[in-house]
């Protein structure tokens, strides 16, 4: 399509004018569903018009401040992310790989500030993605993703996904924090367990070391809860948030605890753009629906049929569909063939989901999706593996 456009992306040819709800309209007025909501960000499903509202008010009203002021909006949503989590402070930013490096700045000025400023190094593990920026490479220590940018960035040290003795080897004097995803996402919707997640608090605490969430694709109810360590009963001292968080709007969150925010004074964290108003509206817009009584219940009933559902076409098709994984609506088909087989026969089929890795596609629909719509999607996810079987057989028969 476009030569000016920097090809960062292999792009799908496809380009969309409207939205509403869980589906996405082309131009020329076809319609898909949307299972990968952008990727897990317009929780809410496309011009939710509560969020649509918020916005359009506030830009009438002002939409830019620097945070050399105060801001009403701002205050207001770190109250509600606060009274709602096991944090005291929120710091916001514009995306995710934002927030992670704010949650790294504050685990290591947390121990400079205690006078042990030897110890800044993160533990993070092997299938993690925690961004693009040149630190967060490093965190997530995909070579893939390094070729030719440089030097690595140091104070990573990575482990393998669950091995808890090489986790303790690794940590040293210079350790300030474990950095861990609830469910890895890019990496292929691969789950924590829960004992796992309580032993990692668990060592956290006896060798004085922060724990660090990066909720940002597992918050803001993708797996049913507000938050996804809100299932294990244990919290972390930092957590970072985005993806879902504004509905669509860019805006990223970091949540700390006092104690481990202590190092953080006026100058050592700043952003320009960070916690623009027209963010914190939409964010706030998004929280005044997910906090109505009852929200979650129904996105957890209406998940636990579309992963029922799933399941059943796992059994059926097993030739196309080796496991179904996830929680909430954070949902992926462990793929048979070539994932971007499996993606292209959706799209074929009008549903649009992500790749991920370890050969998944990610099934993503919004919290707010009706069951109805979810019936329709499992319906074309059907015709989508007759379809690959359809093209399996031919392929055997030529
Ligand atoms: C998407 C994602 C990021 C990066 O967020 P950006 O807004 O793209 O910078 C970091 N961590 C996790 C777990 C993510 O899913």
């Amino acid at each position: 399509m476009s030569e000016a456009l920097m090809s960062t992306y292999a792009r799908t040819d496809l380009a969309f004018e409207r939205g509403e709800g869980p589906y996405l309209y082309t131009a020329d007025g076809r319609r898909y569903l949307d299972f990968g909501s952008g990727i897990a960000v317009t929780a809410l499903g496309h011009s939710h018009p509560h969020l649509v509202k918020a916005v359009q008010e506030q830009a009438g009203r002002l939409w830019h401040v620097s945070n050399l002021f105060w801001s009403p909006e701002q205050e207001k949503l770190a109250g509600r992310l606060v009274a709602h989590s096991f944090a005291d402070k929120a710091f916001f930013c514009n995306s995710g790989a934002e927030a992670n490096e704010g949650a790294v700045k504050i685990a290591r000025k947390h121990f400079a500030a205690k006078g042990q400023p030897e110890k800044w190094r993160i533990i993070t593990f092997e299938g993690c993605f925690h961004g693009r920026t040149l630190a967060m490479l490093a965190a997530t220590n995909n070579q893939k993703y390094m070729d030719g940018f440089g030097e690595k960035v140091g104070g990573f040290d990575q482990v393998p996904f669950g091995d808890m003795a090489a986790l303790k080897a690794a940590i040293t004097p210079e350790t300030a924090a474990i950095m861990i995803e609830p469910i890895q996402g890019e990496g292929g919707i691969r789950s924590v367990p829960t004992e796992m997640l309580r032993a990692l608090r668990a060592l956290c605490d006896e060798r004085g070391l922060l724990l660090i969430l990066d909720e940002i694709q597992t918050g803001m109810g993708r797996t049913g809860k507000l938050f996804a360590y809100e299932w294990a009963g244990v919290a972390p001292d930092i957590m970072s948030l985005a993806k879902g968080l504004g509905g669509g709007f860019p805006v990223g969150a970091v949540l700390a605890t006092d104690a481990a925010a202590a190092g953080m004074a006026p100058g050592t964290h700043g952003t320009t753009f960070g916690g623009n108003i027209l963010a914190m509206a939409a964010a706030n817009a998004v929280l005044d629906v997910m906090l109505e009584p009852g929200f979650f219940d129904g996105v957890q009933k209406r998940a636990s049929y579309f992963k029922q559902q799933l399941t059943m076409l796992a059994d059926r098709f097993p030739d196309i569909i080796g496991e179904i994984r996830g929680q909430g609506f954070l949902m992926a088909l462990k793929c048979q063939p070539a994932n971007t087989a499996v993606a292209a026969a959706l799209r074929e089929e009008h549903v649009l989901g992500v790749l991920a890795g370890d050969n998944t596609v990610r099934l993503m629909p919004p919290l707010t999706i009706p069951e109805k719509d979810l019936a329709e999607g499992i319906h074309r996810i059907e015709a989508a593996c007759l379809r690959l079987r359809g093209t399996a057989k031919a392929e055997s028969a030529a």
